[in-house]
């Protein structure tokens, strides 16, 4: 098969044209269940002419740091301009609405902005009349990203953003579920990063274990599953690469007994179902003080009811397919589960009768700790909503996982709240919001099986230096 889908393979080769790829891989529109593209599968050996393009390219763009910035500037720039044409792409193998589609797009240009702006300045240490000390930060090498299907291009650009900026340079591997869309960020950008400095390849799972094993690349960003985080930490201690893994959640809400429920529902609603519950740290399991539970369960119930579920192409709707066949599958076994086991669906609880991946969103009442739903991440249209007396019992509950990505506390008291977060394992944890610092400047990333290292904000920009000292005998 030789067609060229919707893009062509952006990998440049030293001479900076595509790589030729004889076979390719179908895309899966979820709203049909149907393929309606192909992606370029990139093999093993053509891997290491990207990596080699790739090294090339580091040894001079790490050289000029205002370079690299009106780069940056420029790609934000061609992604904002280009949103709209784009965001189809994304829906299309995604299944999110085009709208969210299309903001995906433009806030990876925000990404690239506040990167570009961010001062690295080394920082001194001691300038006195016995010494002058500082440290500073020095690009990797290359680097390889590995991402998941739920955003696809703006989990990307945390990577690609601060990896560019510090002075790397970076092979790009989408989901195989959803390639297309990154696929066509590469040939936007043709020509605004000069070659080899951002590429992009495309290819079943082995093509990821190749791009974490391969010699060239000196660090793996990756977002993804926790089990497949492992294999990548495993592999990449091999030659002591440097990683940061973003891996999966279970993260958990608690609701306060003085919480407004009329006021909360909406925003623990969606802090849940956006992206159709397809989000590291959406609201996974609810945990609500008994006296007010059953208002709650009632309220969210109404909201899951009311939502526009269909294909992300047409307009109001809210929420799309699940991405994938075995996603889907999963969801399912897990609400069947959860009901076998006595909990009730006061929404949902079933597939929606038609083509494509589509689940009713559900609300669960009638589950507690135990239950596969409340004690694995589902990944879909899903949220339990489980119990508690009291407040220490409540937390004990929220951490008692292997997980601790982000979490959030709902009460009137925000300083009440504030304190019981602060007993809860979770690398972040918003008060009356879920995902509230989930922005450019600051540090996002797991405790536990949640994950290594940070994205975002300077900290994130470390991620991808390695730190020197420079130790000298004082300036005069
Ligand atoms: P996944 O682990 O199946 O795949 C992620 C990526 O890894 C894909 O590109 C895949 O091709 C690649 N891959 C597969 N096997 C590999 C291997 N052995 N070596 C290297 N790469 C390999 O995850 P997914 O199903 O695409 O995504 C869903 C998961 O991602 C969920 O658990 C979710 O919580 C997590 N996630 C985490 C974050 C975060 O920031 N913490 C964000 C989004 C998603």
């Amino acid at each position: 098969m030789t067609t060229r889908p919707i893009s062509q393979v952006f990998a440049a080769t030293s001479n900076g044209e595509d790589l030729s790829v004889s076979d390719h891989f179908e895309v899966i529109n979820p709203s049909t269940g149907r393929p309606f593209g192909l992606a370029p599968s990139v093999t093993v050996d053509q891997l290491d002419g990207v990596f080699e393009a790739a090294h090339a390219a580091y040894l001079v763009w790490r050289t000029d740091d205002n370079t690299r910035r009106e780069a940056m500037r420029k790609a934000a720039d061609v992604l904002d301009a280009r949103a709209a044409d784009l965001a189809p792409v994304l829906t299309a193998e995604q299944g999110k609405p085009l709208s969210d589609a299309e903001a995906e797009f433009h806030a990876a240009a925000v990404w690239l902005r506040y990167y570009a702006d961010l001062e690295l300045p080394p920082e001194i240490i001691r300038d006195d009349a016995e010494a002058f000390e500082q440290v500073v930060r020095r690009p990797l090498g290359v680097v390889s990203a590995i991402t998941p299907w739920n955003f696809p291009i703006m989990l990307a650009m945390w990577k690609i953003a601060p990896a560019l900026r510090a002075g790397n340079t970076i092979v790009v591997k989408p989901s195989p579920f959803t390639p297309l869309a990154t696929l066509a960020i590469g040939d936007v950008l043709r020509g605004v990063f000069p070659n080899g400095v951002f590429n992009v390849v495309t290819g079943p799972d082995p093509l990821g274990a190749a791009m974490v094993s391969h010699r060239i690349p000196r660090k793996v960003s990756f977002t993804g599953s926790t089990a497949t985080g492992r294999r990548v930490a495993v592999s990449a201690a091999e030659d002591l690469k440097r990683v940061t893994l973003e891996l999966g959640g279970n993260d958990p809400a608690i609701i306060l007994s003085d919480a407004n429920i009329e006021e909360i529902a909406p925003k623990l609603f969606w802090g849940a179902f956006a992206n159709n519950g397809q989000i590291c740290l959406a609201v996974k399991r609810v945990y609500a003080h008994a006296s007010i539970k059953p208002r709650l369960v009632d309220a969210l119930a109404a909201i899951a009811k009311d939502v526009a579920v269909g294909d992300g192409m047409d307009s109001g709707v809210q929420l799309g397919p699940v991405n994938n066949a075995p996603q889907f599958a999963r969801v399912k076994e897990l609400v069947f589960d959860a009901i076998g086991n006595g909990a009730r669906a006061v929404a949902g609880g079933a597939p929606l009768d038609r083509d494509g991946y589509f689940f009713s969103p559900t609300i669960l009442d009638r589950v507690d700790d135990g239950t596969r739903i409340v004690d694995e991440e589902q990944f879909g249209p899903v949220l339990p909503i489980v119990s508690f007396q009291d407040e220490r019992d409540a937390i004990d509950r929220a951490n008692n996982s292997e997980y601790g990505l982000t979490a959030s506390v709902w009460s009137n008291d925000v300083d009440h709240a504030a304190s019981v977060a602060s007993h809860i394992d979770a690398g972040q944890v918003a008060i009356n919001g879920h995902g509230r610092g989930v922005l450019p400047h600051l540090p996002f990333g797991g405790h536990k099986a949640s994950g290594v290292g940070v994205e975002n904000g300077p900290w994130g920009l470390y991620g991808f230096t390695d730190i020197q000292v420079i130790a000298a005998p004082p300036r005069n």
